[in-house]
């Protein structure tokens, strides 16, 4: 994702170069990330996924497109270029042509400027080679969804009639690289993924993948358990991102890991993603800073997840309509204001609680949610695998290579085996 100024994992490493301006000489927050749901249909189905309608085939009208940008630009809140990610069903069920014409509508509103950066995650199984004479010639960043090899890939990332689905990803992988487009995997780390971090870095190595994040399985949306919840879930998953890092560091092959390079650059390069009130820049938790909207034009502030999930205690998620109003009208919901004030609270009980604050601003409150029940809270296990525990590991590291010897090391010179 373009730029790396949030631990949403929706944002895909592909995008991960961070090409804002350096926020300290911004004098105002603009629009950091556009989702636009083309569709909620996905033609997978896979068991951990979080999203209530990807049976749901309708489309989004050029009607609704042209609003959503003509809101957008009206708003004043762009500026430095954005990333528009196309979102939330399978990006590549809705057919290129469609994405054409969708373009040409977005062109109208850049002008001559290249404002919007376009970047989609997509499972790959429909990839083919006019997909990515589409990529090339619209500069759009990919990212790609697989898990790793095939029998950890195939454990959650099914059909509808069950079948696994890493044969078809794996050639959306190859024609990626034969078409000579740069990518991006996401993989998420489940129960059967997080005992595997060797075969899993082998997968990435053998298949030329150089940028990767990590999804921990998350409790969301329609996903209302995770597998980590079994035994041991979170000392495996530090096992598995210390065993991870240590393959990565001992060998030549130039992967990068968001995880690890975000908490690098926040431990070595403090006020990199701060505001000019010195605060940490988190897309999730500012309002409007990123915007979500749905097929229909309905759209959500703050983490794209909680685009059209029913909740009761706020009564809804969706803060307006593109078509009814402009974007700013939100802010008037009492919805928003609601979901606003628990995201403030919670945010500052982290402040006053947690020595990382300053490395995630609150991280994401989709999780704070859907983890502990409320926006107004602070500890979720995104928050301990994506901000502390890379952090940590990183921290371990350079008090080993600086000879401070008065821990534990987490990270030993050779490659140890995993017990
Ligand atoms: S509890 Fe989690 S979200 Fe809150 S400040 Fe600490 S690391 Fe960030």
């Amino acid at each position: 994702m373009t730029n790396t100024l949030t631990h949403n994992p929706t944002i895909t490493p592909a995008t991960a170069s961070g090409d804002l301006p350096p926020l300290h000489q911004m004098e105002q927050l603009y629009l950091g990330l556009l989702v636009i749901q083309p569709s909620p249909f996905c033609n997978i189905n896979c068991d951990y996924c979080y999203l209530p309608d990807r049976a749901d085939k309708r489309r989004m009208d050029f009607g609704v497109l042209e609003k959503v940008m003509e809101r957008v630009w009206e708003s004043g809140m762009v500026g430095p270029p954005f990333t528009l990610l196309w979102h939330a069903g399978e990006p590549l069920a809705v057919p290129v042509k469609w994405y054409r014409e969708a373009f040409d509508i977005i062109d109208r509103f850049q002008k001559d400027q290249q404002l919007v950066i376009h970047s989609l995650q997509t499972n790959g199984t429909l990839l083919n080679d006019s997909w990515c004479d589409f990529f090339k010639e619209r500069n759009v960043e990919v990212g790609l969804s697989v898990d790793g090899p095939a029998f950890i890939h195939d454990h959650h990332r099914k059909t509808r009639s069950g079948e696994g689905t890493w044969d078809k990803a794996m050639r959306g992988l190859e024609t990626l690289h034969r078409n000579e487009i740069p990518f991006g995997v996401v993989s998420v780390i489940s129960d059967i993924s997080v005992d595997h971090p060797d075969e899993i870095y082998d997968f990435y190595r053998e298949n030329g993948v150089t940028g990767i994040g990590f999804n921990v399985e998350e409790i969301e949306g329609s996903n209302q358990t995770s597998s980590l919840d079994r035994v041991d879930g979170e000392e495996r998953l530090r096992r598995f991102l210390e065993r991870f890092y240590l393959r990565n560091k001992a060998d030549g092959f130039p992967l990068r890991v968001r995880e690890f390079d975000i908490a690098r650059k926040n431990i070595l390069e403090p006020g990199w993603s701060h505001t000019p009130d010195g605060s940490y820049y988190n897309l999730e938790a500012d309002p409007l800073g990123m915007i979500n909207v749905d097929c229909f034009g309905n759209f959500s502030s703050f983490s794209p997840e909680l685009l059209g999930q029913p909740t009761e205690k706020y009564g809804s998620f969706s803060f307006g309509n593109v078509l009814n109003g402009s974007i700013f009208d939100a802010t008037k919901n009492e919805a928003f204001q609601r979901v606003l004030a628990d995201i403030e609270a919670g945010n500052r009980k982290c402040a006053e609680t947690c020595p990382y604050f300053t490395h995630c601003g609150g991280a994401s409150p989709s999780n704070k949610y859907y983890e502990n029940g409320s926006f107004d809270s602070t500890e979720t296990r995104q928050c301990r695998a994506t901000v502390k525990m890379p952090i940590q590991i990183i921290l371990a590291d350079l008090e080993d290579e600086l000879g401070i010897t008065d821990h534990e090391p987490v990270v030993s010179e050779e490659p140890q085996p995993i017990v």
